[in-house]
């Protein structure tokens, strides 16, 4: 038997397990991705299989509950009307979201941090505050903008089954990708770059998140072969050094979280 720590999944143990660890500790962390194409060489699950992935690491550190992925996600606006994209209208994933969260709290659980791997700040982040109308803690995280910056380990930002994403997979779930399909692509926004924050770089003045407008054209329209951003430039070595990075910043969180709530305690949201 090997001493390394497993993941805790809420879906593989039995409903006074869940109440048992809730007793102990009252986080929960809820991987979520998406079901959209990621380009010729990475899978449809793929953000599914980031979030998850990284979650596994996570819990295996720190010994957190993970909720089940739900696999689908949502942000529709660009991918809607693209061949291997499944997306969630927004109503449908705010709710299933905030339906997650209300069903974990019966078991005890009353802090939550949402893990997210696929760009959908736009249902997040109001999920995120009608639970706390509700009275509920949750925290929501993209990894790559809770990282911000990795211009030391990657050459762009986070775009799309690009050099960090594929990084990401190479390093997590190496099987699904195929590096002798990766290629580059990418469009045009529709204002000049420099008002554009992108996805994990560090705000500066003068500058619009690039979820806070629609500068980017739906992906069925502007995207060739799936890819935003250059494939090839990705390694196992990247991901590996993005995903621990990740990881140990999530599990300061957690400590923080812990230290000032201990099991039981709510924090007063409401
Ligand atoms: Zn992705």
């Amino acid at each position: 038997m090997s001493d390394e720590p497993k993941a805790i999944w809420w879906q593989n143990l039995t409903a006074g397990e869940v109440v048992a660890h809730a007793k102990k500790d009252d986080i929960a962390i809820l991987p979520i991705g998406a079901i959209e194409q990621h380009g010729p060489h990475c899978p449809c699950g793929d953000d599914d299989f980031n979030a998850i992935g990284m979650a596994e690491l996570i819990s295996k550190k720190t010994g957190v509950m993970l909720l089940p992925c739900p696999m689908y996600g949502s942000h529709p606006y660009h991918h809607w009307g693209m061949p291997g994209n499944i997306p969630l209208s927004y109503e449908t994933h705010i709710g299933l979201v905030m339906d997650i969260v209300r069903g974990a709290a019966v078991s005890g659980y009353n802090k939550f941090i949402i893990l997210s791997a696929h760009g959908q700040v736009s249902s997040t982040i109001v999920a995120v505050h009608k639970l706390g109308l509700e009275g509920y803690f949750t925290l929501s995280l993209h990894w790559y903008d809770f990282l911000r910056d990795n211009k030391d380990v990657l050459e762009d930002w986070m775009w799309h089954a690009d050099e960090a994403e594929t990084s990401v997979a190479l390093y997590l779930f190496p099987d699904l990708v195929d590096m002798s399909k990766a290629g580059k692509g990418g469009g045009d926004p529709l204002v000049d770059r420099k008002f554009i924050i992108a996805p994990g770089a560090a705000p500066r003045p003068g500058t619009m998140y690039h979820f806070e407008g629609t500068f980017a054209r739906p992906e069925y329209k502007e995207l060739s072969n799936g890819i935003i951003g250059d494939a090839t430039k990705a390694t196992r070595e990247k991901g590996e050094k993005i995903v621990t990075r990740l990881v140990d910043h999530v599990a300061e969180l957690i400590e923080d979280i812990r230290k000032r709530y201990p099991a039981g305690e709510k924090p007063p949201v409401k």
